[in-house]
């Protein structure tokens, strides 16, 4: 194989850069993104972090509790699965992987073309990429599905039987405590998930500041997807004010809006691949078990293409 170009600098699409560079085949990745790790996802604000894409990564399986577990454990949940992150931020797993591979950020692929012998990749600067021999797209189903309508290729069936769900997600800090545990999923109709940002290993806050990711339902978000960030916090505090059964003093607040967050319906195979073209996609969309089922698909489409399968 003589040079691989990857969309989507997201778990998935590093994993399977590291796999294939480590075997020595030349690896590019793209992404539109200011930084690597895609959902993975960490923002700062002030002295203030948050993981507002997933809080934590957990799961084990082959390679993936072992790279996890080199983190240190966060105590939520139920003590049935072990949760890890980095002390810095979820992202930093994302950017220890991306270390040594050659990854071209701020670069968002609007079009690919077959031409020749090879793909070419074009952004949304009309900046021309390639030609690569094989391009693989890790992209969120429907966006990937949009970039290879354009393409005759047997993918773009099969991308079409599966569904993601959007999600907003609130940061935010309060001068009061809003919840006792690391985590709460309460039986809401808006609210999801509560973790306390400031109960991560490495992550207490001042006295007197308490940090939050407050995720809504999909239901509710897919109900609410085109609202105004404005009207989304709103309504987000007010359930929380309920949840919280006392009131509270927001110090910080910010919404983003995930328009693919999680899988609803996966494909339920590992990639797909199109040997006449060589072309391929992965993601956690294939087995729709998060960011694990994120990396193992990478992983699985690598090893795949070097024919170690
Ligand atoms: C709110 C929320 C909560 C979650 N909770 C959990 C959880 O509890 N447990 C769990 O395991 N998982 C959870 N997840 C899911 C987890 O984050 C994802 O499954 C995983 O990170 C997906 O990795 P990926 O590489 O497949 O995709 P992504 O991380 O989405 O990476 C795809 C990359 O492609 C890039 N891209 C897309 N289109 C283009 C283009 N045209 N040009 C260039 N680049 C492009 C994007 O910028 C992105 O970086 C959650 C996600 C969200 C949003």
């Amino acid at each position: 194989m003589l040079g691989v170009a990857i969309i989507g600098a997201g778990i998935c699409g590093l994993r399977c850069a590291e796999v294939l560079q480590d075997a020595g085949i030349t690896v590019k990745i793209f992404d539109k993104g200011r930084g690597v790790g895609g959902r993975l996802a960490t923002r700062r604000h002030a002295h203030w972090r948050f993981d507002h894409g997933a809080p934590s990564l957990h799961g084990d399986g082959d390679g993936w509790g072992d790279r996890i577990s080199r983190y240190p454990r966060w105590h939520c949940g139920d003590n049935t699965t072990w949760h890890h992150l980095p002390t810095s931020g979820i992202n930093q797993l994302a950017k220890d992987l991306a270390g040594q591979l050659h990854v071209q950020l701020n670069c968002q692929i609007d079009s690919i073309e077959h031409r020749g012998h090879g793909w070419h990749l074009i952004d949304q600067r009309a900046v021309t990429y390639g030609p690569f021999p094989t391009l693989i797209v890790t992209a969120p189903c429907p966006q990937t599905h949009a970039l290879i309508k354009a393409v005759d290729s047997t993918l773009f069936e099969q991308l079409s039987t599966v569904r993601m769900s959007p999600a907003w997600a609130m940061m935010l800090v309060t001068g009061e405590p809003i919840i006792a545990a690391p985590e709460l999923r309460p039986n809401h109709r808006l609210i999801r998930r509560i973790s306390a940002e400031s109960s991560k290993p490495g992550r207490a806050l001042d006295t007197g500041e308490y940090g939050y990711v407050v995720e809504a339902t999909d239901e509710w978000s897919r109900q609410h997807e085109e609202d105004s960030p404005a009207a989304v916090e709103t309504s987000i505090l007010s359930a929380l004010q309920s949840i919280a059964k006392t009131s509270f003093n927001p110090l910080h607040c910010a919404v983003h809006r995930w328009r693919y967050a999680q899988t609803e319906q996966p494909l339920d195979q590992p990639y797909l691949f199109d040997p006449k073209l060589q072309l391929a996609a992965a993601g956690d969309w294939c087995f729709g078990e998060g960011a694990g089922g994120a990396y193992r698909s990478g992983e699985a489409l690598a090893m795949a293409l070097l024919g170690a399968e």
